[in-house]
C-alpha cells in the first residue's frame, strides 16, 4: 500500500527501534551497517519525511540496497508495515529512470509486444546463438532458456465434473520465461474440474515499475488489471511475486498462490503417480513474507505418494532475485545468491521448487555458473508430471 506523506512519517513513528529485525535483515548480515538494516532504514525514512535529513544520494544508496524481502515485517512484534514504507519512500523520494527500466517498460505495458519480443528470443536459442548473444551482451547472460511462445486461449474448460471457474494472472517474465508452469497449472486445474480464464487485457502486476520507485505507472497497471478481471472469479497468480503485489494493491479481487487454492481443492479423483526423490522447496520472500502462503507449497507437494520434501537450509533469507535487484545491485544479489548456491551444493539437490520466476531465473543462472546440474521447478510443474501431464 502506498501511504500519504502524514502516514509514511506516522508508521516509521511505530517503530521503537527495538532491533529485533536486524538479524533476520539480509543486507544489514552483510554490510554490519545500522543504514542497511530496517531499523536504520526506517529512522532515515523518517528524518528525511520531516526534513531533517536531506534526500541525498547517500539516503538513496540505503533504500536501494534493500531487497523489498520484507523478513523485517515478518520478524518485527510491533507489525511496522516495512513494505508500505519502502514502497513510498522509493514512489516519494527515489523516483528514477533507469536504463533496464525504459527497455523494460513498453514490454511490461503492453503484453503483445512481450510476445513478439519472446519469438526472436527463442528462435536465438532454437538455433543455439543465445549463448553468442550472451558472450556479446553482458545483460543477456541473465536470460534463461526460451520456451516456445504461447497464444493463450481466453478459456479452457474443465475436463472433469465442473466444480467451478478461475482466472489465471500470466505474469511478464512467467509469460515469456516459464509458460511451461503456466500451461501446467491450467492442466491441473481443468483436471480437478475447474474453468480455467485467461483474460486477454491482463496486463504486468507492476511490482517491478513500483519497486523502481513508479507509483503512477505502478497503479495504472494495476487499474488495468482490475478492469480484466472478474470480480466474482479467484484470480491465480503461479509467480509469487506477482501474487504478493497484486494482494497488496489489487484489494477489489480475490488473489491467491495457485498452491493456495489448490490445497483447498477436492483431490479425490486425482491420481498421482509415486516418486521416489527428494524435493529441497526455496521458499520466496514475497510468498514467505508477503502472502505468508509458504507452507501450502510443502502440503501440496506432499500429496505426491514416496516423495520426500524438504525446506531447503537458509530458506529465511532472500536468493538476491528480489524483482529487478540482479540488475541494480548485482554484487549483494550475487553474495546472497552464493548462500542459497552453498546450501544447494551441501544438500545435494537434485530438484528444487520455487515458486516465483524471479528466483528460479536468478538461481538458474547461479547454478549454471557453478555448473551444478540442479532442476529446477515450480511445484506446479512437479504435480501436473505426476498427474501424467506432460511438459
Ligand atoms: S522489529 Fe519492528 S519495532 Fe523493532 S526495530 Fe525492527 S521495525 Fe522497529
Ligand atoms: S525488506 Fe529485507 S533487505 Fe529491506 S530492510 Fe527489511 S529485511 Fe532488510
Amino acid at each position: 500500500m502506498t501511504l500519504s506523506l502524514k502516514e509514511l512519517t506516522a508508521e516509521a513513528d511505530r517503530c521503537v527501534a527495538c532491533g529485533l529485525c536486524l538479524p533476520h535483515c539480509p543486507t544489514y548480515r552483510k554490510t554490519g551497517s545500522e543504514a542497511d538494516s530496517p531499523r536504520g532504514r526506517i529512522q532515515l525514512i523518517r528524518a528525511v519525511s520531516q526534513d531533517i535529513l536531506p534526500n541525498n544520494a547517500r539516503f538513496k544508496e540505503h533504500i536501494d540496497l534493500c531487497l523489498s524481502c520484507r523478513s523485517c515485517e515478518s520478524a518485527c512484534p510491533n507489525s511496522v508495515s516495512y513494505g508500505a514504507l519502502v514502497d513510498t519512500t522509493r514512489a516519494l523520494y527515489i523516483k528514477k529512470e533507469s536504463h533496464w527500466l525504459s527497455l523494460a517498460k513498453p514490454f511490461i505495458r503492453y503484453r503483445a509486444l512481450s510476445y513478439i519480443g519472446t519469438w526472436p528470443l527463442w528462435l536465438l536459442s532454437k538455433a543455439k546463438l543465445l549463448g553468442t548473444l550472451k558472450r556479446m551482451v553482458p545483460a543477456a547472460r541473465l536470460l534463461p532458456t526460451i520456451p516456445k511462445p504461447i497464444v493463450w486461449k481466453s478459456l479452457y474448460p474443465a475436463t472433469q465434473t465442473k466444480r467451478g471457474a478461475v482466472s489465471l494472472f500470466l505474469g511478464c517474465a512467467s509469460n515469456a520465461f516459464d509458460n511451461q508452469t503456466l500451461s501446467a497449472s491450467i492442466d491441473v486445474l481443468n483436471a480437478l474440474g475447474y474453468d480455467v480464464h485467461v483474460p486477454k487485457a491482463q496486463t504486468c502486476c507492476g511490482s517491478i515499475v513500483r519497486q523502481a520507485g513508479d507509483a503512477v505507472e505502478a497503479d495504472a497497471l494495476i487499474a488495468k488489471n482490475s478492469a480484466s478481471f472478474e470480480r466474482t472469479m479467484p484470480i491465480l497468480t503461479v509467480a509469487s511475486g506477482c501474487g504478493s503485489g497484486l494482494q497488496d494493491y489489487l484489494a477489489t479481487h480475490q488473489v491467491q498462490d495457485i498452491s493456495t487454492f489448490l490445497i483447498n481443492c477436492d483431490w479425490s479423483t486425482a491420481q498421482l503417480a509415486p516418486l521416489q526423490q527428494r524435493i529441497f522447496v526455496q521458499d520466496p520472500c514475497s510468498l514467505r513474507n508477503g502472502q505468508k502462503a509458504q507452507k501450502t507449497v510443502y502440503d501440496l507437494l506432499k500429496k505426491i505418494p514416496t516423495a520426500d520434501i524438504q525446506a531447503l537450509p537458509g530458506n529465511g533469507q532472500c536468493c538476491g532475485g528480489a524483482g529487478a535487484y540482479a540488475i541494480t545491485q548485482p554484487e549483494m544479489a550475487n553474495t546472497l545468491l552464493n548462500d542459497k548456491l552453498a546450501a544447494i551444493k551441501s544438500n545435494q539437490v537434485s530438484i528444487l521448487a520455487t515458486s516465483n520466476i524471479g528466483c528460479s531465473l536468478h538461481i538458474t543462472q547461479g547454478l549454471a555458473h557453478a555448473g551444478l546440474d540442479v532442476h529446477v521447478l515450480h511445484p506446479i510443474q512437479i504435480i501436473a508430471k505426476q498427474m501424467g501431464f506432460k511438459a
